[in-house]
């Protein structure tokens, strides 16, 4: 049996008819822009969140680059975020004009260590943008006592982590904006690209709303430049029929990891994720380390056994060649994320994942790691 690291057809397949009727709905309406659908599913992801803004946009890139557009960053500006996130973080600050400056992450949670980020702050710094890898809480209490001590807007880019909560409040519901991804592999999985940007914020709200549609208001006055970043009817359509089920998803993946988490523990030669205290961890991925510079071999291994798995991520945003112009700081700064880069790999976690099929995981990890 082959174990995939991820098998989105298992989860839309069996809601095949819910879906193909919402695009019946859609294309009855003949209404593909903005309209119903994406004000539903605005509506309901706003109240699921705790937040008084929703603004459903293109993708999650998107999300956070309307987010910085929004709050007017760019050109001289610098942004601090973790050099071990997915591009897209880094890449919003750069298509601003301002400069992201790297910062470290912690070994056990795999997030932003707020302490790293001390020595990047000087007169030009005007966000942080804390990422909440894998599907657990970044230390958003650390995050707001950094933001205030600095004066900094905070950005959290919540693309892997749409539920997961931090204490009592929601993952991207604590900062000045939260990003959300619905790209397939993300825990709301779309059939497409798509995005959401949330603010408890009424001012910013109203600016990330203009600029989504070219900062244009009323038609054909345009007040602002912004550009398109609408939610497609006919992708929020799809997503309001997955959203009814995404505590399912959710419940899903809390109860593979807890299974990994029982069954591998104490395996030499390796770490397990961790879970902070107060987090609740929603697995978007299930990462762990493998010491001793074996990594690419206990890849190869699970590759040979007809197991999926990702190296997310195997180069930190300090070291790629597009921000090889960036001098912001000393080498060392970011160890941690350069460890992470060579011992990190993640397993197969998605919902739909069988017992049958985590044990075939658990066998060929427990003949590795012995
Ligand atoms: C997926 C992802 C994004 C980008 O989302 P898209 O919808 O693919 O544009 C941004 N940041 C992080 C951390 C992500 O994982």
């Amino acid at each position: 049996m082959k174990v995939p690291l991820l098998d989105v057809n298992a989860q839309n397949h069996p809601i095949g008819d819910e879906l193909r009727a919402a695009f019946d709905g859609v294309l009855s309406t003949g209404r593909f822009i903005m309209g119903e659908e994406v004000e539903k599913f605005e509506a309901s992801t706003a109240q699921y969140l705790g937040v008084k803004h929703a603004v459903g946009v293109s993708s999650g890139t998107d999300a956070i680059l309307l987010a910085l557009m929004a709050l007017g960053i760019g050109q001289g500006d610098e942004v601090i975020c973790p050099s071990f996130t997915f591009f897209a973080t880094a890449g919003c600050i750069s298509r601003t004009g301002a400069t992201p400056v790297f910062c470290d992450s912690h070994l056990d949670s795999y997030n932003i260590d707020f302490d790293s980020a001390e020595s990047c702050v000087n007169e030009r710094t005007k966000a942080i943008i804390p990422v909440h890898l894998f599907g657990q809480s970044a230390d958003m209490d650390a995050c707001q006592a950094f933001a205030k001590k600095h004066k900094l807007i905070v950005i959290e880019d919540t693309a892997q982590s749409m539920g997961a909560r931090h204490g009592s409040q929601y993952c991207g519901s604590i900062g000045d904006f939260g990003t959300y991804s619905f790209f397939p592999s993300k825990n709301l999985g779309g059939l497409g690209d798509g995005g959401l940007l949330v603010t408890q914020d009424d001012a910013l709200a109203e600016t990330a709303i203009k600029m989504r549609n070219h900062g244009m208001h009323p038609r054909y006055y345009h007040q602002l430049v912004g550009g398109n970043f609408r939610l497609d009817a006919l992708q929020a359509a799809l997503l309001n029929v997955k959203f009814a089920h995404y505590a399912d998803y959710i419940s899903g993946r809390q109860s593979n990891a807890a299974y990994y988490l029982e069954q591998l523990q104490g395996l030499p030669g390796m770490v397990l994720p961790s879970v902070e205290q107060g987090n609740e961890h929603i697995w978007n991925q299930f990462t762990i380390r493998v010491l001793d510079g074996k990594r690419d071999a206990f890849k190869q291994t699970l590759l040979d056994d007809g197991i999926g798995c990702e190296i997310y991520y195997p180069v930190p945003m300090h070291q790629q060649q597009c921000f090889a112009d960036l001098v912001n700081h000393e080498q060392d700064l970011c160890a941690n994320t350069e460890l992470l880069a060579k011992e990190v790999i993640s397993i197969p976690v998605y919902p739909e994942l069988k017992r049958a099929q985590q044990d075939i995981v658990i066998d060929a990890m427990r003949a590795f790691f012995k």
